[in-house]
C-alpha cells in the first residue's frame, strides 16, 4: 500500500512539471499574441479626440419655427462618450434594403415591397427637418435599414440559474463609431447607424415603427414621456405623425457640442 501511495505522487509530480513545462513552451505564444493585439488597437484618450464642438445648424433647423410652443423632451436623450450623436456631412446617407428578385411574384415579395415603400415613406417625413438622401450602395450609406427582425437576446438569470428568452422585438437601432478618411488630412470621428425593421408588422405599424427608429438614427436618443410624439417608448394604437416636440427636440439635440464629424489630429500622420 505504501508503495502505491508512493508511486501515485511521483506520478502527479511528473504531470505538474509536464504541465509547467508546456506552459513555458506556450509562454512566447501567448506574448506574440498580447502584441499582436496591443499594436492592433491605439487606445485614444478624451484629450485626444477631437473636442466637443457643436455644428452649424442645418438649414432646415434653423428655419423651424414652432409657432405652438409646444416645448420639448430634450432631457431625455442621454449624450454618449463622443458627445451627441448629430450628423454634420448633409444629405445623411440613408440605405434601405430591397427584394432581390423582380417584384410581384410571390406574396411574400409584396409584402417586402409595401414594407419598403412604408420605409421610404418614413425616411421621406423626416427629410423635411434634415436632408436625407436615400442610396443604392448600403456600404455608402450612414444609416443602413434591414428587412429583419432583430435578434432575441437571450440573457442568464443568475438568481435562478435560468436562461430567460425576451418577448420578440419589431425593431431595434444601433451605432457605431469609426474613422472616416475622407481627404488627405486626418481621418475624422463619425458613426454609422444600423436599424433593423421586422418583416413581420403590417403596412401602417411598419411606418411608425421606421419613422421612430429614424428618429432615434437621427440623434435622438432617448424617449418621449407622451404619447403623441413619435418618439414616444412604446408601440401606440394611432401612431402619430413626426411631433413639433419631436422636431423642438431635434433641434436641441443639434445645437449639442459632439466629438463626431471632426478631424483626430493625433492620426494625422
Ligand atoms: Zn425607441
Amino acid at each position: 500500500m505504501v508503495n502505491h501511495l508512493g508511486m501515485a505522487k511521483l506520478n502527479r509530480k511528473k504531470v505538474k512539471v509536464k504541465i509547467f513545462l508546456f506552459s513555458l513552451f506556450l509562454l512566447p505564444l501567448y506574448l506574440l499574441f498580447f502584441t499582436f493585439f496591443q499594436s492592433s488597437a491605439t487606445e485614444l484618450g478624451n484629450n485626444e479626440l477631437p473636442p466637443l464642438n457643436a455644428h452649424p445648424l442645418p438649414p432646415t433647423l434653423v428655419q423651424w419655427q414652432d409657432a405652438t410652443n409646444s416645448g420639448d423632451y430634450f432631457s431625455q436623450v442621454k449624450p454618449t462618450k463622443v458627445g451627441y450623436l448629430v450628423w454634420s456631412d448633409f444629405p445623411v446617407k440613408v440605405y434601405v434594403e430591397r427584394p432581390l428578385e423582380p417584384i410581384g411574384i410571390s406574396a411574400a415579395q409584396l409584402r417586402f415591397q409595401q414594407w419598403v415603400e412604408a420605409v421610404l415613406q418614413a425616411v421621406q417625413e423626416w427629410s423635411v427637418y434634415l436632408p436625407l438622401l436615400v442610396v443604392e450602395e448600403r456600404e455608402k450609406a450612414d444609416i443602413v435599414i434591414l428587412h429583419q427582425s432583430p435578434p432575441l437576446k437571450v440573457s442568464f438569470n443568475h438568481d435562478t440559474g435560468e436562461l430567460q428568452l425576451p418577448r420578440a422585438r419589431t425593431a431595434e437601432t444601433s451605432y457605431q463609431i469609426y474613422l472616416r478618411q475622407q481627404t488627405n488630412t486626418a481621418p475624422e470621428l463619425y458613426h454609422r447607424c444600423n436599424i433593423l425593421l421586422s418583416p413581420d408588422l403590417s403596412a401602417r405599424n411598419i411606418q411608425a415603427a421606421a419613422r421612430h427608429e429614424v428618429g432615434h438614427g437621427l440623434g435622438i436618443w432617448g424617449h418621449s414621456p407622451l404619447e403623441a410624439d413619435t418618439m414616444y417608448f412604446s408601440q401606440v394604437r394611432n401612431p402619430p405623425p413626426i411631433s413639433h416636440r419631436d422636431v423642438n427636440t431635434l433641434k436641441r439635440v443639434y445645437e449639442q457640442s459632439t466629438r463626431l464629424g471632426w478631424l483626430v489630429p493625433e492620426l494625422s500622420h
